[in-house]
């Protein structure tokens, strides 16, 4: 057995992260006539994470399940950013013991960020016997050998590794969409803001070399794809764990190059930004105009505290900066009820919300993480406090969003068609370049495709248009 520990997951060297090759691993059939059902909490980067187990499964002959009671095997891929969302993973491990009761073959993992952490382990050990396997960030690349030894010794196995991590190359993976991807270009935080568990549970910054990204984006390209998401903790810090000088932007630069149409990034943090990011995106119109730029706090004690290492005046200063680049819209992330927050400081929060009013805006409450630096911090803050001043940010973040919506209204913009709407059958959904979310009426024939469409209501957290006929 092995289990997380906080204190390995914290430690950072100077060494180079090592590179394994993942290509044409050698597949047993294991999960032949057998079916999986994986259910993913969190980011975009677990998203990514279940698209490549999922590969991996299939690889060894599972099949995937369209409903969880019906699977052979089921994981579920766990976040732990907030403390409901390990809530909401505990809810769904005790529904699990039914799923077991009912079939005692069925075999029952949790992976992910959850897996990482040393109380979530420790309860699952002592709470939740029925489990049957836990693994890490990781090890999720072992998945056919942690399998064929629980299938073996029919016994929970806990295999999950503090470390700082490695990059790994020729993963399978099973795309979601045909015409949009995540690609990741690093791994892992080296920042460690103080209220935050990712450095702990993704291990330290490294980066993919650019021949790796590169290739994956011109494959990408050459299948189809018209829109990729890079994905890392800390996009604008691609690079620094390199031993050249290739940075994001030089980066961002090349696969802008591949004339790939669409091209979005996330997450960044204000810390590392280039500025000469903006010519950039001045120069080239596949680089999609929205940012996602966390501020977390409006004010400068709290980004103290919060190990942030800017102040409002900087995020300000290149917020304003990013707005001269040609319909750029910007979201961002704040936190509310921070350690020893006052009603000054979020009143400042407030200022610079009335300030920048951005396009949206993800707002939460501080959640405590055991292990980081903010959970003892003493707060003083009470709970009530805490919920109206959310209250109060998420009206005026309402009020910016539906402003920055109205712009749209009556004109036409290009929207890349994801789906059926999960709500209304009858209605399509995608998104503008702007991340923009566009429902409409159509064919299904225009999923997968970028069309024009004409915005014809407007609504806070999402616009609604029609088609309109291309000559
Ligand atoms: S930069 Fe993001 S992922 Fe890294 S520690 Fe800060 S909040 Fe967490």
């Amino acid at each position: 057995m092995q289990k997380p520990n906080l204190t390995k997951a914290k430690k950072r060297t100077n060494e180079q992260s090592m590179i394994i090759d993942c290509f044409n691993r050698e597949i047993e059939k294991i999960g032949q006539n057998k079916t999986y059902f994986i259910k993913t909490y969190g980011c975009q980067m677990n998203e990514h994470d279940t698209e490549k187990m999922q590969a991996i499964l299939e690889n060894l002959g599972f099949s995937e399940a369209k409903i969880m009671e019906e699977a052979n095997l089921i994981l579920l891929n766990t976040c732990s950013i907030r403390e409901n969302a390990n809530n909401k993973v505990f809810g769904m491990v005790g529904r699990l013991k039914k799923i077991k009761e009912a079939n005692p073959n069925v075999i029952l993992g949790l992976c992910g960020c959850m897996a990482q952490e040393e109380v979530v382990v420790e309860k699952i050990l002592n709470t939740y016997p029925w489990l049957d396997l836990v693994f890490g960030t990781h090890n999720f690349s072992d998945l056919p050998k942690l399998l064929k030894t629980q299938m073996l010794n029919k016994e929970m196995l806990v295999e999950v590794y503090s470390k700082e991590g490695e990059i790994y190359e020729g993963l399978p993976v099973k795309r979601k969409y045909q015409h949009k991807a995540w690609v990741n270009i690093m791994y892992g935080c080296d920042k460690f803001c103080t209220y935050c568990i990712v450095p702990y549970t993704r291990g330290k910054q490294r980066s993919r070399l650019k021949k790796d990204i590169l290739n994956e984006v011109n494959d990408l390209k050459n299948k189809g794809v018209l829109e990729i998401t890079l994905l890392g903790q800390n996009v604008n810090a691609y690079g620094k764990d390199l031993k050249d000088d290739y940075a994001f932007i030089d980066l961002l630069t090349d696969i802008a190059k591949t004339n790939i149409p669409r091209i979005r990034f996330m997450t960044s943090h204000p810390w590392d930004f280039d500025e000469n990011m903006i010519d950039v995106f001045k120069k080239y119109s596949n680089l999609t105009p929205h940012i996602h730029l966390p501020i977390q706090s409006g004010s400068d004690r709290i980004l103290k505290l919060m190990g942030r290492n800017y102040t409002k005046e900087a995020y300000i200063n290149l917020y304003q900066k990013l707005k001269t680049i040609p319909n750029m819209h910007i979201s961002t992330d704040i936190i509310v009820g921070f350690p020893g927050e006052s009603d000054l400081d979020f009143q400042e929060t407030l200022a610079v919300v009335e300030k920048c009013q951005f396009d949206y805006a993800f707002t939460f409450i501080f959640s405590k993480r055991t292990g980081t630096p903010a959970a003892k911090m003493r707060d003083d803050v009470l709970f009530k406090t805490k919920q109206e001043r959310l209250q109060t940010l998420n009206r005026a973040i309402e009020k910016y969003c539906l402003k920055s919506n109205q712009k749209f209204l009556n004109q036409i913009i290009p929207v890349l068609i994801d789906d059926v709407s999960e709500k209304d059958k009858q209605v399509l959904t995608g998104y503008s370049n702007t991340m923009k979310r566009v429902n409409l009426k159509g064919d299904k024939k225009l999923i997968g495709q970028i069309v024009p469409v004409k915005i014809t209501e407007v609504k806070t957290w999402s616009l609604f248009g029609e088609v309109v006929e291309r000559n």
